[in-house]
């Protein structure tokens, strides 16, 4: 059975981010041959539409408006609403993203539909969609399927296969004129914490440091580490809680989560509430001092010794295969 499925491109700093085209491949999965339409939604987004193309879009739908400039939950679900209003879509899928995790209990709400949160993977199989979803902070998964209505849902970043970009592919990118009311919350101004390098909830590869690393200082080895593989660093909420680095660092339960292809902990005891952050990467290396440490139980290699030395080492080595 074929199905119309709307997906959200998500713009930061003018670009597309990557879960958007996550979303368009789960989208295909939904849709079971029918069109998947991209929406992009901001104050001159209508350039971004022929992106979500190349990545499997059939065609795309742009709402543009001063008020879309920032996001805000009533300008974002106004303009998203009035996309599914003239599509009237089976099926609709967001980032499960801070925006995605905002808006889309709100579009659930207003539609008095159910939605599917945190997908790691979609299927298709005898007549069904089946949805798999971590829980118990990623103890366990579960899979779900939706009975009646719109099957709607978020998708973690990093965890479904993009469609292999097709510079070749076209479709036709209209615009919808929405009017933008009654906004309860007005941006005035984004004042950005200062984060060098990689987008960490989207990193391929993450180097998080623990108490361990013992002061700011003791980031600085991680650092180099990571921007010789071209990742971004983490943090354990003991570092943070030391003051270390800052919150926007700290993975876990309480934190990001992320599921890089490399994960290496550095420091890190392995407390469950750290491990729901991470332990869905897709490799996870632990250098910690102590052979007991729980870090080393979900580790896929474990360097038991101290990360002052050990992580300088990586560095140098990773530096002449780069070479
Ligand atoms: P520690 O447990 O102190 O571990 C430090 C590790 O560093 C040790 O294993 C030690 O052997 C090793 N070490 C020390 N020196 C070196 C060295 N030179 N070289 C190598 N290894 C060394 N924690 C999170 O991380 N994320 C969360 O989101 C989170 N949410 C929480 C929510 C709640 C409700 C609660 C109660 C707790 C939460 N915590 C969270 C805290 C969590 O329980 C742990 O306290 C925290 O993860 C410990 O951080 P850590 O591993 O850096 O520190």
């Amino acid at each position: 059975m074929s199905r119309k499925v709307l997906v959200l491109g998500e713009v930061r700093d003018g670009s597309l981010r990557n879960v958007s085209f996550e979303a368009i491949a789960a989208a295909k999965t939904i849709a079971e041959g029918g069109e998947v339409i991209g929406v992009i939604a901001g104050e001159t987004v209508s350039a971004l539409g022929a992106e979500l193309v190349q990545y499997g879009a059939d065609r795309v739908v742009v709402v543009e408006d001063e008020k879309l400039k920032q996001y805000t939950s009533d300008g974002y679900a106004q303009a998203l609403l009035a996309v599914i209003n003239q599509e009237k879509p089976e099926g609709l899928v967001l980032g499960h993203t801070a925006l995605g995790k905002d808006l889309a209990p709100r579009i659930a709400g207003k539609l008095s539909s159910g939605l599917i949160s945190d997908v790691i993977a979609v299927e298709a199989g005898g007549g069904n969609i089946v949805f798999t979803r971590p829980i118990y902070s990623g103890k366990a998964f579960e899979k779900k399927i939706v009975t009646d209505g719109l099957i709607f849902a978020t998708v973690r970043p990093n965890n479904i296969a993009t469609l292999a970009k097709d510079e070749s592919r076209s479709g036709e990118v209209s615009s919808l004129s929405v009017e933008i009311i009654n906004l309860r919350a007005i941006i005035k101004e984004v004042v950005r914490k200062t984060s060098e390098g990689v987008d960490l909830s989207e990193a391929k590869v993450v180097i998080s440091g623990g108490r361990g690393v013992k002061s700011a200082e003791g980031f600085e080895p991680l650092k180099e580490l990571a921007q010789v593989l071209g990742g971004a660093v983490g943090a354990s909420r003991g570092a943070c809680d030391a003051d270390y680095c800052d919150y926007s660092l700290q993975i876990g339960q309480t934190g990001k989560v992320v599921t890089p292809d490399l994960y290496i902990a550095c420091g890190i005891s392995g407390a469950i509430q750290h491990l729901a952050g991470m332990s869905n990467s897709k490799v996870i290396v632990a250098i910690n001092k102590d052979p007991e440490a729980n870090i080393f139980k979900v580790a896929d290699y474990g360097i038991v010794g101290d990360l002052f030395e050990v992580v300088p080492l990586l560095t140098e080595e990773f530096k002449k295969l780069k070479v």
